[in-house]
């Protein structure tokens, strides 16, 4: 009874109480951010390690209020996600994503791509399938200029489930990627049974890469594993150029990070592509 008692305490602490009324205003403020033009879209490159070429991008969520303070994606996401308006949003993304991508295709670069973050609750909807499919034909896009950032976590809570989601997206001809790989503890008999193209190393490993053996040696190992089932592989948060030549020397195809690029407004990304950009 003392414990209970202690915890019923603990809840109203003033730290507990201002993450509460933080997510409140959050959870407020994202019901009229979409009607209110809050949210854009940024546009971070995706580049091929072998020559520096830009390869594709990814679309990054960004909330600026009415007063210009900026909301970070990992603050706000997890609250879309729990109040459902994730759906919306997500559907808004994939509208943006598409249309720019037919855009900057026909501009700038015929074979890009445009890579999508879908949640958790985005890939369980049932309407996921159909949806996308809409999306793209509205766009006029055609599905390999698509690819959806699916979490190694997302994948591996249901495996069985999703399998067959990822599947149909595939058959469709999307592009498939395991994000925030390396921290979700993927079986790897469900790995090669899900129809994907490639694996995304978590920014985690690729941090230290250079210091940690353990993680330099968790890094050689998904290069290889990808590799031995005919994926591709994406290091993300390269941020130095010790680390551009230790994942180049590894043989690691794409990279991704702030020493080439910061994600980009949608507008300087275009600039970026027409200037012929080889990073
Ligand atoms: P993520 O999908 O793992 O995205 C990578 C994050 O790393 C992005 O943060 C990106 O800006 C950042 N980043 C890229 N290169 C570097 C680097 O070299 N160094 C460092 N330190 N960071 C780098 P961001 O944009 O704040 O997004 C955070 C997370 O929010 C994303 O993680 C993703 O999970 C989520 N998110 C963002 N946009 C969307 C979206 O449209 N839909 C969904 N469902 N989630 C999104
Ligand atoms: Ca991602
Ligand atoms: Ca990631
Ligand atoms: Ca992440």
């Amino acid at each position: 009874a003392k414990e209970a008692g202690r915890n019923n305490v603990q809840f109203y602490t003033p730290e507990v109480n201002a993450q509460h009324i933080r997510r409140l205003f959050i959870a407020d403020g994202l019901r009229r951010a979409l009607e209110q033009n809050e949210l854009q879209l940024h546009y971070q490159p995706k580049i091929r390690a072998g020559c520096g070429r830009i390869i594709g991008v990814e679309a990054l969520l960004r909330w600026t209020l009415p007063d210009g303070v900026h909301i970070a994606p990992d603050e706000f996401i997890p609250v879309a996600e729990d109040t459902g308006l994730i759906l919306p949003i997500g559907q808004w993304v994939l509208k943006q994503a598409c249309t720019n991508i037919v855009k900057w295709r026909a501009h700038a670069n015929p074979n890009m791509r445009v890579s999508v973050n879908l949640s958790a609750r985005q890939f369980k909807n049932q309407d996921i399938v159909s949806q996308i499919k809409k999306t793209l034909e509205d766009a006029q896009c055609p599905a390999d200029a698509l690819e959806l950032e699916i979490t190694e976590s997302v994948l591996m809570e249901r495996p069985d489930q999703v399998t067959s989601t990822l599947r149909t997206l595939h058959d469709m001809g999307i592009r498939l990627s395991i994000d925030d790989f390396g921290t979700g503890y993927s079986s790897l008999s469900y790995l090669r049974n899900f129809p994907i193209h490639e694996l995304k190393i978590d920014r985690s490993f690729i941090e230290d890469i250079t210091q940690d053996e353990s993680h330099a040696a968790i890094v050689k190992a998904i290069i290889t594993l990808a590799h031995s089932m005919k994926l591709t592989v994406l290091a993300e948060g390269v941020e130095t150029e010790a680390q551009l030549h230790y994942l180049r020397n590894e043989r690691c195809d794409h990279l991704q990070g702030y020493f080439f690029s910061r994600p980009l407004p949608g507008q300087a990304l275009e600039e970026l592509l027409l200037a012929g950009a080889e990073i």
